[in-house]
């Protein structure tokens, strides 16, 4: 196909398909450049893509100042510190005498430059004047993530099919581009619950994160097969593997026609336990998707779109049209609208939030919320006034304990009795949910039962702050193990926390849409799962091949174990051996590969 050698990279697959088309590198992680001298009439432009990166990062910093907060203003004198040494001739006046003089790229004048500066820091006597050498390399490799960082492409602008290949793609990032356009996504960073995975399953676009280095082993325009099933991104392929992937990629459509041709039936054991199966949402657009592929509600409503996708706070009426689109779509199904679950890796361009040494442990979610009144009171008011309007129920996140729900819920109850003096129309039954995605709310959780009317457990969150993995960190994505016997354990305790109270109890983390970790959810009494919308035709599937008491059996039996690995080896080989013919599925689903 192409003259350049094939290459295969190894990632996350974070979202199924098969797609074959070319790259578009639209970031790259910021690593040193070769030398590369330049041809004479490129010296002009070397030197203004010089001048431009330390403009870029001259405003980095000073936003960087600005955003300090007060209880940080003592340190920004650290900053100023940088800015000086980025002003300073050593630095800009020195780099483009070097383009100039010796005829070399930018990055690689740049290196020569800090080199020169550091060394004479590093001579200095005093331990402090010599350790600000240290801060000349940051402020050098400010500059050159400005120069090998950022391609310069506008996202928005995209208007050709391709596979966009980045370091990392923020939520503002993935909402500013027209999807339609894109074919999948590629990325060094992110692993398979990050906002991009959860983007990209929402709207179909198959995607490999995580794979550490394709930003920088990908060009623009290289030919590329991405297979989000299996997580592999296949670089310049030869005729033989593009042949054999097109015959994959015809069967992995056929597959999905297949098993969504049955994907309205409801989910029945062959015993008649039925289970409730909904769908994750971050876009009222969705509905009609999730929908199609045989949702019976909206187990998850992530409201933090409205946040991310504008620049300023959405007003009550704002939220409430979307809130309501949602609840009339669904047309009596229901809704678990989740109150804003920002901080942590979700961010939000309408809200500040200050810099966090732990962001996932620090002003996220409900505490955000409780904090900042306000917007708690207008989410609160928009998604009680939408309840008029269909089945909608309110979930908090991230709750950790009894004394946390009790105040969310007299903030509800003060925004109810608010409405009621006005003369607002809502349902005063709504029912309030949590999520369980905090240790302590498991451990609390026939506590927390006592002053919820469901729980649906976050397995992201939970496996993150249980396992103590960063659930976004690619370097231990490994390590994040939803078969994990601390999880499976939580798990039953929770259901059996809320049954003991007589709430239901509801899964919408990743894991509920692993169809092979399905079975055994059920097997350990979930009433109901929320998953991703793709995901939802084959985990009905998988659901419907045994009887409610074969899965309990089976989830029995997979609590007996003390490893994750022992237990994916006990459910490969009972699923297998029983299942094969469905299970053996012609393309396997992400969570089935690797
Ligand atoms: C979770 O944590 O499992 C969850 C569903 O919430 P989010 O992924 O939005 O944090
Ligand atoms: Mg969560």
């Amino acid at each position: 196909m192409n003259a350049a050698q094939p290459k295969t990279l190894r990632g996350v697959g974070a979202s199924p398909g098969i797609v074959i088309g070319r790259a578009l590198v639209v970031s790259q992680s910021p690593v040193r450049v070769p030398y590369r001298p330049l041809a004479a009439e490129e010296v002009e432009r070397e030197m203004a893509r010089f001048r431009r990166a330390l403009d870029a990062a001259r405003e980095d910093l000073n936003k960087a100042k600005v955003e300090l907060g007060p209880e940080l203003a003592d340190y920004a004198y650290i900053i100023e510190a940088h800015l000086g040494i980025l002003g300073d001739k050593m630095i800009s006046q020195r780099g483009e005498e070097l383009i100039r003089s010796q005829g070399i790229n930018a990055e690689w004048a740049l290196g020569l430059a800090e080199a020169e500066a550091k060394s004479v820091f590093e001579n200095v006597k005093d331990d402090y004047i010599r350790s600000r050498a240290a801060d000349v390399e940051y402020v050098a490799g400010q500059v050159l993530k400005h120069l090998a960082g950022n391609s310069g492409i506008e996202l928005a602008a995209i208007r050709e099919k391709v596979v966009v290949v980045a370091h990392d793609l923020s939520p503002a990032e993935t909402t500013q581009m027209d999807l339609g356009w894109i074919m999948g996504f590629v990325t060094d960073m992110g692993g398979p619950t990050s906002h991009t995975a959860i983007m990209a399953q929402a709207k179909a676009v198959p995607a490999v994160l995580g794979l550490e280095r394709v930003s920088q082993e990908v060009k623009s325009g290289d030919f590329i097969i991405v297979d989000g099933s299996a997580g592999m991104v296949i670089v310049n392929p030869d005729e033989e593997t593009l042949h054999d992937y097109r015959d994959k990629q015809e069967a992995y459509e056929l597959y999905a026609q297949e098993i969504l041709a049955q994907a309205h039936l409801p989910t029945n054991t062959t015993d008649g336990r039925r289970l409730e199966v909904g769908a994750n949402i971050e876009l009222a657009e969705e509905v009609a998707t999730a929908l199609t592929y045989g949702a019976e509600g909206v187990g998850l409503f992530r409201t933090e779109f409205l946040y991310v996708s504008q620049k300023t706070m959405p007003t009550e009426q704002e939220l409430l049209a979307n809130f309501k689109a949602v609840a009339q779509r669904l047309d009596g199904r229901p809704v678990n609208i989740r109150t804003l679950d920002i901080g942590g890796d979700k961010f939000a361009s309408s809200v500040e939030l200050a810099p966090e040494i732990n962001p996932a442990l620090g002003l996220r979610a409900i505490r955000y919320c409780l904090k900042e009144q306000g917007l708690f009171r207008t989410q609160l008011r928009a998604i009680l006034r939408a309840s008029a309007y269909g089945k909608v129920r309110v979930m908090f996140p991230l709750i950790s304990g009894v004394g946390e729900l009790l105040q969310a819920r007299k903030f509800l109850d003060q925004v109810k009795q608010e409405l009621a003096d006005q003369g607002q129309p809502f349902d005063p039954k709504m029912k309030v949910g949590i999520m369980i995605e905090v240790p302590s709310a498991v451990a609390v959780a026939d506590l927390l039962a006592q002053h919820a009317d469901f729980f649906s457990i976050g397995t992201n969150d939970l496996i993150q702050y249980s396992l103590a993995i960063d659930r976004v960190n690619e370097y231990v994505a490994h390590l994040y193990q939803p078969l994990h016997p601390a999880v499976l354990r939580m798990i039953r305790q929770v259901v059996d926390a809320g049954h003991a109270a007589g709430i239901p109890v509801a899964m919408c983390g990743e894991m509920a849409g692993d169809a092979r970790s399905a079975p055994l959810l059920l097997g350990l009494g979930l009433d109901s799962l929320s998953m991703n919308p793709l995901a939802i035709p084959r985990v009905k599937q998988v659901l419907r091949l045994a009887s409610a008491r074969e899965w309990s059996g089976l989830a029995r039996n997979a609590l007996g174990f003390a490893t994750a690995a022992e237990v994916s080896r006990f459910m490969d080989q009972e699923l297998g051996a029983r299942f094969s013919e469905v299970l053996a599925a012609r393309v396997p689903l992400p969570a089935e590969t690797g």
